[in-house]
């Protein structure tokens, strides 16, 4: 027998999903009638947009004779992509990035999760509490996060950043030193955004305390109010210590076809053990080369095709969709008196629950008596004890009809 990396022990069963399927499956059986709607899911439900399928059949018709075939391309990503990416995600903003800062993969998830590996286990790791649970379990794997404790139902080595009600869920910045900070704006769970002000905070803490920060911005296309910030880069000096995630599963319903984009600029930094400086987009590169080959042709051309006039105007047709969704939750729950957060730059609402009802307490209430499906707060992380999560990427007639039951419901 090998001996396993024991690391891996520390996880926590991926219990939030589990349980909330089982709980639904026994409630179907007790109750086969009822019409259950789920505001639970985390993904999209619109088709793809006609300019990236176009895109998509004609390179499926390159790839089909080998004057226009395509074997292995880049493994940051085909040049074509890259380059709108720039221009129209960063340099029409004022950014400046370069080609070779910007790597194309096949997911977010994939990103925020291996980055990690280029740092020392040594690191010392925060992340916002309530959490997207990918920062977290990575972590774990790769033995930074100490043990589990139960009863604070929080790992001991890492560093949680409390966004709640209290704090207009804009996190305190770190009491001790930090390495590796996750921030996510939007937010996914409370759909929350940071201001530029907020956020420069957290990039002068991290050039004061030698800290990188990993924005993860997959939800950036849902953004509607003129002031909240797209990319860290806005904020002067972000570069040196920022790294950007950026996906479009959600921007652009990729969450199947599967592409997304890392920005590691060439001025962030690293040391070595013997203190020498180390570029950190060379440690990125030399990683993504070596265990990545590439996204498929076909996918990047599907991407590309969002950047042409009709591609823009389709993802805003389909991210209006959304949010419409997202208003109608928000608007709907606030008339009944909930307190309710988010949904106004991302697609998650993010609701107090009522009479102080705990979150797996208020799932069985809404599952049973309004037969809808949504997300328990505390399965994001302590702090979401007391809050609850409902998404936007349901059909519109599911939304409305969800939020007429939970106006009806006694609460
Ligand atoms: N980051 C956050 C905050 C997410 O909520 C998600 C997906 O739900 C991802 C990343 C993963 O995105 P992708 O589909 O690109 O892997």
């Amino acid at each position: 027998m090998t001996q396993i990396n024991h690391n891996f022990l520390e996880l926590q069963g991926s219990y939030l999903f589990s349980e909330i399927a089982k709980r639904r499956t026994k409630f179907v059986q007790d109750n086969p009638q009822a019409e259950i709607i789920s505001l639970g899911i985390g993904d999209v439900t619109r088709g793809l947009p006609e300019a990236v399928i176009k895109a998509m059949h004609a390179a499926v018709d390159e790839m089909a004779v080998p004057g226009t075939f395509r074997g292995y391309g880049p493994e940051q990503g085909y040049d074509f992509l890259v380059q709108a990416i720039i221009e129209n995600d960063y340099k029409a903003r004022g950014i400046d990035i370069q080609a070779n800062e910007v790597f194309v993969s096949d997911g977010s998830k994939c990103d925020v999760g291996n980055i990690q590996e280029i740092f020392s286990n040594d690191a010392t790791v925060a992340v916002q509490d309530p959490v997207y649970p990918v920062y977290v379990d990575t972590n774990v794997m790769a033995g930074r996060s100490g043990k589990f404790n139960k009863e604070t139902n929080r790992y001991d080595n890492i560093v949680y950043l409390e966004c709640t009600a209290g704090n207009n869920f804009t996190p305190s910045l770190p009491d001790r030193k930090v390495d590796l900070i996750y921030l996510c704006y939007p937010n996914n769970p409370t759909g929350m955004t940071l201001s530029k002000e907020e956020l420069k905070k957290w990039v002068d803490y991290a050039k004061a305390n030698n800290a990188i920060i990993l924005y993860d911005s997959a939800y950036e296309a849902f953004i509607q109010e003129k002031d909240v910030p797209h990319s860290i880069y806005e904020i002067e000096g972000a570069k040196e210590v920022a790294i950007e995630f950026r996906s479009f599963s959600k921007t652009a319903g990729f969450t199947g076809i599967r592409c997304a984009y890392t920005v590691v600029p060439r001025e962030l930094k690293g040391y070595d053990p013997e203190g020498n400086t180390i570029l950190v987009n060379d440690l990125w590169n030399r990683r993504h080369t070596t265990k990545f080959n590439g996204v498929s042709y076909v996918t990047q051309r599907g991407a590309a095709a969002i950047y042409s006039p009709e591609g823009k105007e389709q993802i805003k047709a389909l991210v209006d969709y959304y949010m419409t969704n997202a208003k109608i939750i928000r608007e709907g729950l606030a008339s009944i008196g909930l307190e309710v957060y988010g949904g106004v730059n991302a697609p998650y609402i993010w609701l107090k629950t009522p009479n102080n009802m705990d979150s797996w307490t208020f799932f069985d209430k809404l599952l049973s008596e309004a037969n809808i499906v949504g997300t328990p707060g505390v399965g994001f992380g302590q702090s979401g004890q007391g809050y609850f999560r409902l998404t936007a990427f349901g059909s519109r007639e599911n939304t409305e009809k969800a939020v007429e039951r939970i106006r009806n419901l006694s609460l």
